[in-house]
């Protein structure tokens, strides 16, 4: 689960990691408000507006803009509050601004010498361990300098055993070139950093830009934050932290079902039980010629109304011509299944497009006619290959 920067924020000043201070604002108004506070308890005079969404290259993208005074600060708030944000991650629709953040400005007007660090810390598989990336590099998207300047990435592995050690910390402030008193805080800074890591059982932090000043603090600049949907139980205070606004509605109404669904480009919805046969059934549509319109996984115990709500989140998406079901018949029959195609089919009433079934496993046969005998416009299929070719030729009549 992503969270949004001012969140991140949050999380890492309570383990004493120093951040740069902001109040989150969703009016212009608001945001004047925020930006005189921050002078009362920072002194800071400029002000950062800074978009909130869940995505990064906010910047490029003209999501973070400095205010000189107050008049700008609504100005710039007014501007991006509302706005239709593209980044490189956004994908080119962008993506809509429903909150700013008023940041105090830390780049010190007149300061000569800020530096810009990057630091991250998540699970390398591979290793099984933890791995602190830093990079002299800050600001700049991490992807370009792995890409072009790998010699600057510079990692270190966390044994979970003993967790991180001083000396690794030192190391990190030693490559970063530091010394003296911004040395001892970069220590500190990754330190309580990692502790963050750990305690929220996230997947990842990223820190873009780092910060020292020319008086030599370190502080975080940006707070990228993914924690762990799996770990979320155990922390419900994190878990309200979830903003459904910046998800894909039919995911968010999918979870609400405990269905696994992805919205894909394509022109095939297909509903289909365990990730690993969803993925060979979309891997056959494409053979087939079409482009799956999502994935969604139903889990093992498909039954009426876990294949009614799937229907109905295929068929929001108006990009459908025709749904494949492939579901294999282990824990759950067939039969019990085609009477949850049927039963559902006739729930929701009038479905356009096309409908072909594939039952394979315990009852298959008995699925097959349940299917076959409902009268409604659903192709039965008992091979994948047949599925395929049935695909097919309803896209070439579609
Ligand atoms: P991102 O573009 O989504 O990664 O957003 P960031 O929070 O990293 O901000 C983008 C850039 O805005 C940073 O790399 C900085 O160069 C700039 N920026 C952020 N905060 C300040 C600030 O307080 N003062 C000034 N002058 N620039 C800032
Ligand atoms: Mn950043």
């Amino acid at each position: 689960m992503n969270i949004h920067e001012y969140q991140a924020k949050d999380i890492l000043k309570r383990y004493g990691v120093r951040i740069q201070e902001g109040i989150v604002a969703e009016t212009p108004e608001e945001a004047v408000a925020a930006a005189k506070r921050l002078t009362e308890e920072t002194g800071t005079g400029w002000h950062v507006i800074k978009a909130q969404i869940h995505a990064g290259g906010r910047g490029k993208g003209g999501g973070v803009k400095l205010a000189k005074n107050l008049e700008q600060v609504k100005e710039l708030a007014g501007q991006i509050i509302g706005m239709q944000l593209v980044t490189h991650q956004t994908g080119p629709e962008g993506k809509k601004v429903n909150k700013v953040l008023v940041a105090q400005d830390v780049y010190y007007p007149g300061d000569s010498e800020p530096k810009e660090f990057y630091l991250s810390i998540l699970l390398d598989r591979a290793k099984g361990q933890n791995v602190i990336m830093a990079s002299t590099e800050g600001g700049m998207d991490i992807e370009e300098v792995a890409e072009h300047t790998p010699d600057k990435i510079f990692k270190e592995w966390i044994d979970p055993a003993v967790g991180l050690q001083g000396f690794q910390a030192r190391k990190i402030a030693f490559a970063f070139g530091l010394e003296g008193e911004a040395f001892k805080e970069m220590v500190k800074f990754v330190t309580n950093l990692y502790k963050a890591y750990l305690d929220t059982d996230a997947s990842m932090f990223e820190i873009n830009p780092v910060l020292k000043t020319s008086d030599n603090k370190i502080l975080a600049v940006d707070g990228k934050v993914d924690l762990d949907d799996n770990a979320l139980f155990r922390h419900k205070d994190l878990a309200d932290l979830r903003d459904l606004a910046e998800e894909d509605p039919l995911e968010v109404e999918a979870s609400k079902s405990n269905l696994n669904y992805v919205k894909l480009d394509g022109n095939v919805g297909c509903m289909v039980n365990g990730a690993g046969l969803a993925m060979a059934t979309m891997d056959i549509i494409k053979l087939s010629g079409g482009e799956p319109a999502n994935f969604l996984d139903v889990g093992g115990g498909a039954n009426a109304q876990t294949v009614e709500a799937g229907f109905r989140l295929i068929l929001q998406d108006p990009n459908v011509k025709a749904i494949l079901i492939n579901i294999f018949g282990g824990i759950v029959r067939c039969d019990r299944v085609a009477n949850g195609v049927v039963e559902a089919y006739k729930n929701i009433g009038t479905i356009n497009v096309p409908i072909i079934v594939r039952l394979q496993g315990t009852n298959a046969e008995e699925g097959a006619r349940i299917i076959d005998e409902s009268g409604l416009k659903v192709f039965s299929a008992v091979a994948l290959k047949e599925a395929a070719q049935k695909v097919k030729d309803v896209l070439a009549t579609a």
